[in-house]
């Protein structure tokens, strides 16, 4: 902008050049938003999202050491917790349908926030707070299938595409800034960090959890305790990351009861159980090995 500010001659055709460049941006925005759409691998659904599975789990794999290091790091192998979490995680991930993702599970060393989540790709992460909240292996297979349910979603990819979508708009209007579109781009990672899963997506989440939780053998009922911890936490006020990108508590439990209704209307079969209890903190002896 200053550049042509400078030059008196170049002015007006600098705006008429600007005019373009919006108008380019804006198009190709608009193109790449709504050619952009892909058939999920697993779900079927068509989907507006921009980048391959194969670049799902790349950016997944940038941005996990950096999630990590901010809700308290990894907690140390050997703890007997943080071994249960990842064997909960590939006994989920064997009876997932063919998909194209690279699971990978983490329990962080953050005891103060109450939270799970998801990188694109299938990194999943469950904090200290939350596991140590948790009395099942069921309840944990119900959390752990929530994130996988999001993960084969394709959830964050499809938020990054209504971002991109949103930055062309935002770029193409204010385009007299250069390069705010390569700006945008370059924090791709960082808006990961920033992402808010709509309400329908946490809803099909949950749904997916029950799918995986109950195929892997667990009571689906189980869901219904991880809520009520989630729902103790909405009554406390605290927990506040868990309860600004998940909806309340109470319309997520109605619509498992309708689920369970739906799908076992007389019951749940006797082979499926709560799991055994979960190994705790607080100085197991394997701790630290
Ligand atoms: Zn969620």
């Amino acid at each position: 902008m200053t550049m042509y500010n400078n030059q008196l001659g170049q002015r007006s055709s600098g705006v008429g050049f600007r005019i373009l460049i919006a108008g380019f941006i804006l198009i190709s925005g608009f193109v790449t938003y709504f050619c952009s759409t892909q058939v999920n691998p697993v779900t079927h659904e068509t989907q507006h999202i921009s980048i391959t599975p194969q670049q799902e789990i790349q950016l997944g794999l940038q941005a996990a050491p950096e999630m990590a290091a901010q809700m308290g790091g990894e907690l140390p192998g050997g703890d007997r917790r943080e071994a249960e979490v990842r064997a909960m995680g590939q006994k989920l991930v064997s009876v997932l349908p063919e998909n194209p993702y690279s699971f990978q599970f983490h329990l962080l060393a953050d005891a103060g926030t109450v939270n799970a989540f998801a990188l694109p790709g299938g990194q999943v992460f469950i904090t200290e707070g939350l596991y140590d909240k948790l009395t099942t292996e069921g309840q944990l297979a119900g959390v752990l299938g929530h994130e996988i349910g999001h993960v084969i979603h394709r959830h964050a990819a499809e938020q990054m595409a209504h971002q991109d979508f949103y930055n062309a708009i935002v770029a193409a209007a204010g385009v007299a800034a250069n390069d705010q579109r390569a700006a945008a781009l370059a924090n791709y990672v960082a808006q990961l960090r920033g992402l808010k899963f709509s309400r329908g997506d946490e809803l099909q989440a949950d749904e997916w959890g029950l799918q995986v939780m109950t195929a892997a053998g667990y009571d689906p009922h189980q869901m219904l305790q991880v809520m009520a911890v989630l729902q103790q936490l909405e009554a406390s006020g605290t927990g506040p990351e868990m309860l600004s990108t998940h909806p309340l508590a109470q319309s997520r439990i109605d619509r498992i009861n309708d689920y369970l209704q739906q799908h076992f209307p007389r019951g749940v079969p006797a082979g499926l159980t709560p799991g055994g209890p979960l190994p705790q903190g607080g100085g197991g002896f394997l701790r630290g090995g």
